[in-house]
């Protein structure tokens, strides 16, 4: 089972943003930027393009609702998004708010977010979505 998957189940924590009967929106840990978020399919494949076809289009209009409650709830001009799937072998999408491009910057991780901070921007996104 991937780690995705443990979160999901409510084995590890996590900072939720929102869910349906499909799909699971939560803080990525290691944020490139405050509102980071990680959409995922409940049910587990590796590889986004090996979703089938209604899966990847159902996912990515769930990806564009948390995008619009992340932009309600950030100051930001936009919500960047990027697949790399390279460290967690669970299909997911990665949203960030940006003001310039250098804040989606994979190398630029916030180190040791503060939980609290982030506790307060899941409940602000979350509380955007519809
Ligand atoms: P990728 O697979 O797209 O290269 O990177 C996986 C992403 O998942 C990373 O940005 C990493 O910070 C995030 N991540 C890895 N493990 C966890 C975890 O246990 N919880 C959360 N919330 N995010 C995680």
């Amino acid at each position: 089972m991937t780690i995705f998957s443990r979160i999901i189940n409510g084995e590890i924590p996590c900072y939720k943003i929102a869910e349906d009967d499909r799909f699971f929106a939560f803080l990525d840990i290691n944020p490139v930027n405050w509102g980071h978020t990680l959409v995922v399919p409940k049910h587990e494949e590796d590889y986004i393009f090996d979703l089938d076809d209604d899966e990847l289009a159902a996912m990515t209009l769930f990806a564009k609702r948390v995008a619009k409650a992340i932009k309600e709830a950030i100051p930001c001009k936009k919500v960047g998004v990027t697949v790399l799937g390279l460290e967690v072998p669970h299909a997911h999408i990665h949203l960030v708010p940006l003001k310039c491009e250098g804040d989606m910057d994979f190398h630029k991780k916030i180190s040791d977010p503060d939980p609290e901070k982030m506790k307060q921007i899941a409940a602000a996104v979350s509380s955007k979505f519809e």
